[in-house]
């Protein structure tokens, strides 16, 4: 191992991880007994996990052209600082290295570098695999509030998210970070959006399903990482041009076949403008309307019929085109139905403004900073996520894969813990519905709750 030295964290690296809770260290005001109790168990823990399951920990391809990062426990049994530019040489090191200093977290660049272990400007990237992120916060569903709490960055103090709550009922810090414990309903979510891009991914990318890997980040959410060579050296811009399109963001009627026609009076500029629409290249520009089929002069003068349809030759069978067609109930015979549907949104901009509408919806909802970073660093495959207490685990198969009991493997030996908030949670199959301040649980529900900062190992 080479370069211990803490670092700043880099701007680009938040978000898939949520680091922002971490900054400034320890937060919970307690004992000292208890900050050292709380730290001795949650290394102690996580130490039992490494000797029993490190043998899972999934080590990325071309061990020694990555970069290597570990967060460390701070003084209170919380996730302390990073260490990133670390470089290994074999599986061997890092498992070793894992039980040793029992970091918080493990993580791996999806860069390879020439130097892993320089400093970034002096890494020379050659390449990065192409991972995507898909979050159980991104999908905004309802029963989010009803597991989310809010914690006082500054006290501690924990309380039930309520909307409208800006400030800390115990000290009236507005300084509140926020804990979710998605439920089975955000999980299900977030793997459906798994398997749409999946069909992405396989049908209009061409991704074979074999070079698709999907991951419980092991705490509410999926990573896709694709091991395709073909797309290793997209630089960030490339990777963010797919994300748009995965996304479904500025799909042009164009694609189902709806072409704009020109020649509709005064008022088309002021359209544009009004729509805050950019230039494209238009297919149509070039085509006069004495061309348009439809042939009614009083029609053609209507904003509502600026449009005419020609339909791919290709067809309506393949990636958007499908997508779109499908939502929209055409098939490649049905020309009158769209030319009503288009008629309906008031012609041309109308329908274009209804596509980014059925983006968002059909569209894959993925973390596009993610996906563009090629300089980030992963959750590794089979280690904690010191978020949760839970695995970052492969789904073999992802529709019968449920994270809050595969992925729960710490013991059950019994924790005295100090709980902030009623709560209930279901981890292993087990309910647990706790309103005592004071009670024992088994080692996977306690951590799982210290780690969610609604409770302290006493
Ligand atoms: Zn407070
Ligand atoms: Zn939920």
């Amino acid at each position: 191992m080479i370069d211990f030295d803490p670092l700043e964290e880099p701007a680009h690296q938040k978000g898939i991880d949520d680091n922002k809770r971490i900054e400034g260290g320890s937060r919970i005001v307690s004992s000292t007994a208890t900050q050292l109790q709380n730290y001795q168990t949650m290394r102690r823990v996580f130490r039992e996990y490494y000797f029993k399951f490190g043998k899972n920990i999934e080590c990325p391809r071309e061990i020694r052209r990555r970069e290597f990062a570990f967060r460390y426990w701070g003084a209170n049994g919380e996730p302390g600082g990073m260490v990133r530019h670390l470089a290994f040489e074999n599986e061997g090191e890092i498992l070793a290295t894992a039980l040793k200093e029992v970091p918080c977290d493990l993580y791996c660049s999806n860069g390879y570098y020439r130097f892993p272990a320089y400093p970034m400007q002096q890494k020379e990237w050659l390449g990065a695999d192409l991972i995507f992120d898909i979050d159980t916060k991104d999908l905004h569903l309802q029963c989010q509030l009803n597991h989310s709490y809010l914690i006082c960055e500054s006290c501690g103090h924990a309380t039930k998210k309520i909307q409208g709550l800006d400030r800390c009922p115990s000290c009236n810090s507005p300084n509140l970070g926020v804990e979710s414990l998605p439920c089975h309903i955000c999980l299900d979510g977030a793997k459906k959006e798994v398997q749409k891009l999946f069909v992405v991914l396989t049908e209009d990318f061409g991704i074979e399903d074999k070079d698709i890997q999907v991951y419980f980040s092991g705490n509410d959410g999926f990573h896709l990482h694709v091991a395709d060579a073909n797309f290793q050296y997209l630089d960030a811009q490339a990777r963010a041009d797919m994300t748009g399109y995965i996304l479904g963001k500025g799909i042009l009627p164009e694609t189902i076949g709806v072409y704009r026609r020109f020649g509709f009076g005064s008022n088309k500029k002021k359209t544009n403008e009004s729509l805050g629409l950019t230039t494209v290249k238009d297919p149509s520009a070039d085509i006069s309307d004495t061309r348009i089929p439809d042939g009614k002069n009083n029609d053609e003068r209507n904003n509502q019929n600026n449009f005419r349809i020609r339909f791919p030759k290709s067809g309506l069978r393949y990636g958007w085109r499908n997508r779109l067609a499908q939502d929209l109930g055409v098939t490649d015979l049905s020309e009158s139905k769209l030319k009503n549907i288009v008629q309906q949104k008031g012609g041309y901009h109308g329908f274009r403004m209804g596509l980014d509408k059925m983006g968002k919806g059909l569209g894959v909802n993925i973390d596009p900073q993610v996906t563009m970073d090629v300089h980030r660093v992963f959750r590794m495959p089979g280690t904690l996520n010191s978020k949760s207490g839970l695995t970052k685990m492969k789904c073999i198969d992802l529709t019968s894969f449920n994270p809050l009991n595969e992925a729960c493997l710490l013991s059950d030996g019994e924790l005295k813990v100090k709980i902030k908030t009623p709560v209930r949670i279901k981890l292993k199959g087990q309910a647990f519905k706790i309103n005592e301040s004071l009670t024992s649980l088994p080692a996977y529900a306690a951590i799982y709750l210290v780690c969610k900062r609604l409770a302290i190992i006493i």
